[in-house]
């Protein structure tokens, strides 16, 4: 199939094609917001970013019941920036990070829901935990302290590959895990599956998707 749909075709086509209960992030980085108004306009209220600086100039200048999603690597620094309106992070990796994501929701006097990042893929990726980490930074003493965080669900991303097995295998991993660390904490989310591996990924259990190209067309980097 050549032909191309518009933006808002392709939000209308994955609103209508998602099973009830798994949630669109439409992953709106490095587009123009006339771009994302275009989804907008179609219904779309959730947005993903990777970037801070960037998510908060669309914030500044988008119409103010968007879900803001930060789904790349967190710098420490530069939570300050976000704190006062991003409403999930999808990709906390360390303690460290939680700390000063709940110190920075506190000063806003609000609370900020995080994703833990599970390392699936069997590339070497630099970010996310292993499962032996997911699990001590949950039981950690420490974690009782921070009241500004809530920590609701697992994000994972598969390895690239077109490979059908593996990509099931990488996301039953995670849903495994997912429904174990289910019973003893209060998770809501499971964000796995992008424009090239969604179908798989909510088929394994996924209730979060996050998907770019798929909806935007291909990302010119230059
Ligand atoms: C860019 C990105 C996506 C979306 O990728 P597409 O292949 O364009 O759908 C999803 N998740 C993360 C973490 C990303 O950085």
């Amino acid at each position: 199939m050549s032909f191309k749909l518009s933006i808002s075709e392709n939000i209308k086509k994955f609103k209508s094609g998602l099973p009830e209960g798994v949630t669109l992030v439409a992953v709106s980085k490095t587009k123009p917001v006339s771009d994302l108004m275009k989804a907008y306009d179609a219904g779309q209220r959730i947005f993903g970013e990777n970037k801070i600086q960037e998510m908060v100039e669309k914030w500044e200048q988008m119409p103010r019941d968007i879900e803001w999603h930060m789904i790349g690597h967190v710098q420490r620094n530069k939570v300050k920036y976000m704190a006062a309106f991003v409403s999930l992070i999808h990709a906390v990796d360390s303690l460290k990070l939680l700390r000063e994501i709940d110190k920075q929701a506190a000063k806003n006097q609000r609370s900020i829901s995080c994703l833990l990042q599970v390392k699936i893929a069997e590339e070497d990726t630099k970010f996310g935990m292993d499962e032996a980490e997911v699990r001590s930074l949950l039981s950690s003493e420490e974690l009782k302290e921070l009241n500004s965080i809530k920590i609701v669900g697992l994000m994972g991303m598969a390895t690239f590959t077109d490979d059908e097995k593996q990509l099931r295998s990488e996301f039953s991993k995670l849903k495994k895990l997912y429904n174990e660390l289910s019973q003893t904490h209060q998770f809501t989310t499971l964000s796995m599956g992008m424009s090239g591996d969604y179908k798989i990924a909510v088929d394994e259990g996924s209730n979060m998707i996050r998907v770019g190209s798929a909806i935007f067309g291909e990302r010119n980097y230059n």
